[in-house]
């Protein structure tokens, strides 16, 4: 891979923009090549520095350009170029500015099952292209998946901060995504491979087609032991648009055993992607998802948000208090620990205390 990042200064060649985003330890600014005007999105990753929490590792950082720079794919975010600093690891990637998948359904009124389908089907292009690689991308949700711009309807795939080289030889194991998306073989802990994407594919689909989130608890405890006890059904109440083809596209990713779980192949080619006759194409036809519901989603998962910003800034404020009043001692401030709780968008990773629905 040679880790050849450029040391120069990233503002020789690029303007440096508006922040657009921001995750456990990156911020993400818009930039502009100087040379063309390009538009690019700047991903900067906090290094880790010493035996500290803080900051990204140097070894994740390595693993997810290694696994950028061998992709490419129309669904798939594109690395153009890599900077370092001594604090910093800046990835210059495509720009996306359609913002998310999720949030552009929720403002149509309508949605026939034909073009859920086809968003699906680009993510499952995508995907099948990281799996041909051998690459579990390990963190399917709808934050992370995006439309180019607001005219296109192209899907990109980004955040390959969990993602993973799948070998026989190598035995993955990890408590980490976001809980309403994890496969039961991560909360078991036990081995993962790319069948785990699978099933968070089966989660988005049906999330997107009701907006009912299928094993979502109380708490995080509950949403756990629905996933291991496969514990969901088709409610008829978020259901009774839904066309069969679709239950059983869902049905198939839903499985426990990850050998037996539909592959990205087996989703490409199952009729609800790919109707073959025209009955199928009928059903898809006549069929809507429940865009009423989903909206409803959207609104509670906004909420969500915005309460986690209200509890984040008030255990700031807290620890700000706390380390004025310990400043003499010497204690070394919170606030870095404090920023990994992720501000826009909602993620338990590391097992991280859920909250619970307001
Ligand atoms: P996480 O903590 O979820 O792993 P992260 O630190 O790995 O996040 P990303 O998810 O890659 O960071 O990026 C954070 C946010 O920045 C995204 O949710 C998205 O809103 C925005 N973003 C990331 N990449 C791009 C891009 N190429 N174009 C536009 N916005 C982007």
């Amino acid at each position: 891979d040679g880790y050849a990042f450029k040391k120069e200064s990233l503002e020789l060649t690029y303007e440096v923009g508006d922040d657009i985003g921001s995750g456990n330890f990156a911020v993400v600014r818009r930039v502009t090549y100087r040379d063309s005007g390009q538009e690019y999105a700047a991903k900067f990753i906090r290094k880790r520095r010493g035996g500290g929490r803080k900051g990204a590792r140097m070894e994740d950082i390595h693993k997810e350009i290694s696994i950028l720079r061998s992709l490419d794919h129309r669904n798939v975010i594109s690395l153009y170029e890599v900077f370092e600093t001594s604090q910093e690891v800046i990835l210059i990637l495509e720009l996306v500015t359609g913002g998310e998948l999720f949030d552009h359904i929720s403002r149509k009124d309508h949605l026939g099952e034909e073009e859920a389908s086809a968003f699906i089907g680009q993510i499952l292009h995508g995907l099948k292209h990281l799996h041909d690689n051998n690459i579990a991308h390990l963190d399917l949700k709808p934050e992370n998946i995006m439309l180019l711009d607001r005219n296109s309807q192209s899907i990109k795939l980004i955040d390959f901060g969990l993602a993973q080289r799948i070998s026989e030889k190598e035995d993955i194991r990890a408590l980490m995504g976001t809980a309403e998306f994890i496969a039961p073989e991560v909360v078991s802990y036990e081995r993962l491979s790319l069948a785990t994407d699978m099933w968070s594919i089966g989660v988005i689909t049906y999330i997107l087609l009701s907006g009912a989130s299928p094993f979502l608890g109380d708490s995080q405890q509950e949403t756990y032991h629905n996933i291991t006890a496969l514990n969901y059904e088709f409610d008829q109440e978020y259901f009774e648009n839904t066309s069969d083809l679709a239950k059983d596209f869902i049905r198939r990713l839903f499985v426990k055993n990850p050998r037996k779980r539909a592959t990205v192949d087996d989703c490409i080619n199952h009729a609800w992607i790919r109707p073959k006759k025209q009955n199928e194409e009928l059903q898809r036809k006549s069929a809507v998802i429940n865009i009423d519901n989903f909206k409803a989603f959207m609104a509670r998962k906004r909420w969500k948000q915005s309460m986690r910003v209200v509890s984040l800034c008030n255990r700031l404020s807290r620890s700000m208090l706390l380390r004025k009043s310990t400043d003499t001692l010497g204690s070394r401030n919170t606030l870095d620990e404090e920023r990994r709780e992720k501000l826009p968008s909602i993620t338990e990773r590391n097992a991280a205390p859920d909250s619970k629905e307001p």
